[in-house]
């Protein structure tokens, strides 16, 4: 479990990361130096991974949903199945 505010660590997603050529997820701290916030995610990441899963799939739309992805617009049909 990380306790933390939303805004303490920013997620930046790349669907072709330049480094590697693949859907890349960059997680890192808003503070200067960091504060170990994204390190925890690192070390629970596929716990994390498993929960969104479910909470995703566990969601009751179509195609992905504020509630469920977010309120990105710009992955339509996120969700499929
Ligand atoms: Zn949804």
């Amino acid at each position: 479990m990380i306790v933390c505010q939303v805004s303490d660590v920013t997620v930046v997603q790349q669907i072709k990361a330049t480094h590697n050529e693949q859907p890349t997820f960059f997680v890192y701290d808003k503070y200067p130096g960091g504060i170990g916030l994204s390190e925890k995610v690192y070390d629970l990441w596929e716990d994390l991974l498993t929960r969104t899963l479910e909470h995703v799939a566990g969601c009751a739309c179509e195609s992905g949903c504020p509630s469920c992805i977010g309120t990105q617009d710009t992955f339509e049909q996120a969700k499929k199945k």
